[in-house]
């Protein structure tokens, strides 16, 4: 019986890094040792493979071969059965991490120390729907809806547009085992958003998990015939862009009284915006303006139940003195192995 795989990765595309997959069909004899104890195949059943780097902007066409090196497997939701998604990283055709490959920049922050504070991370993913070249709600030509307001977690079609889409995308985030934890509506029309990792979820679970999230927004968006954008500023104007908050805590600001820790590491991160913004997503000036509940990028402010701060320390998390903080401004487009790496680094003080 041949196993169907889709081998995803991340490519080398400037400024903003895009998902591709290719299907591998394994006719190979399945024996005990590929096998764990629930008779699920093992990661080791799955070979290396390659692809051609000079159309993924990561090799030259006369040295086009990278590799593709599996790393995380999931079931796959969209074929069912027995196929599956293997997530892999890119390493160059001489075995070494190609410059791509920000995933194993994230291993090697967290075999240097950063895993000693056992962080979770929580990922609200934005996005925006699109319908040929408006987003989702947007009438056709230059018009333009009515103004921001009550599409926030709104309900009704006068107010809420690709539900049927992101109900389906919701799916097969749970079939295919992903750390989902919810998802709604946003403040501009045809804008969403989902939340990826949450409470357990570590560095590289939380971050492939939204690697492969967005994987399957993209796929199952094109049985509905809606593309998805993960574009920081869609449209200009009074309309909200789209962020990927992130909320973080270590074994320090989850134990009782770790709000002093929460501050530590706020104060921590003031020392550090150069190097934070460089890894929040090209384009963060346009969406981090001041206004639309963010923070101006060139100001750092933190504070409780704040959405104009920089950090939020959730109203929830001050009364309780204990729990996470949100970092809000990472880009809908930024890299989340970036975003956990220097998180990581401002936190344990690695460089
Ligand atoms: P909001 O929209 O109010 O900013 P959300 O509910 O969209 O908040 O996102 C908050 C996220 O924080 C959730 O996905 C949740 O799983 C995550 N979270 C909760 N507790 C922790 C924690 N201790 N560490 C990391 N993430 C957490
Ligand atoms: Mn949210
Ligand atoms: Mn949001
Ligand atoms: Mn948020």
């Amino acid at each position: 019986m041949a196993i169907i795989a889709e081998y995803i990765w991340i490519d080398g595309s400037t400024p903003t890094k895009k998902l591709r997959s290719k299907t591998k069909i394994i006719h190979d004899e399945i024996s005990d040792e590929h096998l764990n104890d629930e008779g699920a195949l093992k990661l080791s059943f799955f070979p290396k493979w390659q692809f051609d780097g000079s159309s993924t902007n990561q090799a030259d066409g006369d040295k086009s071969d990278c590799i593709l090196r599996p790393v995380r497997l999931y079931p796959d939701p969209i074929r069912g059965g027995d196929a599956v998604l293997v997530l892999c990283e890119v390493d160059k055709a001489s075995g070494a991490h190609h410059p791509t490959n920000t995933r194993a920049k994230l291993r090697d922050v967290l075999a240097r120390g950063g895993d000693k504070v056992d962080a979770w991370f929580g990922f609200e993913q934005e996005y925006t729907l699109y319908e040929g070249s408006r987003p989702l709600g947007f009438p056709s030509e230059r018009r333009f809806p009515a103004a921001q307001g009550p599409y926030y977690c709104g309900v009704g079609a006068d107010e809420v547009y690709g539900r049927e889409l992101v109900e389906a995308h919701m799916e097969v985030c749970l079939e295919a085992g992903l750390s989902i934890q919810g998802v709604n509506a946003e403040v501009m029309p045809g804008q969403w958003e989902f939340q990826m990792g949450g409470p357990g979820a570590g560095a590289l679970k939380a971050t492939d998990d939204l690697w492969v999230g967005r994987w399957l927004l993209y796929r199952v968006g094109e049985n509905h015939g809606i593309s998805a954008t993960l574009d920081p500023k869609p449209v200009p104007g009074d309309w909200n862009g789209a962020g990927m908050h992130t909320n973080y805590s270590t074994t320090a600001t989850r134990a009782p009284g770790g709000v002093d820790e929460i501050n530590a590491i706020a104060e921590r991160l003031s020392k550090r915006v150069p190097e934070h913004l460089a890894a929040y997503g090209a384009g963060y000036e346009m969406r981090l303006t001041g206004h639309h509940e963010t923070c101006r990028y060139d100001q750092f402010k933190w504070g409780v139940s704040n959405r104009g701060a920089s950090i939020r320390i959730p109203a929830n998390v001050a009364e309780a003195g204990c729990g996470y903080l949100e970092d809000r401004r990472p880009n809908a487009n930024a890299d989340p192995y970036e975003v956990a790496a220097v998180l990581l680094r401002s936190t344990c003080d690695l460089h």
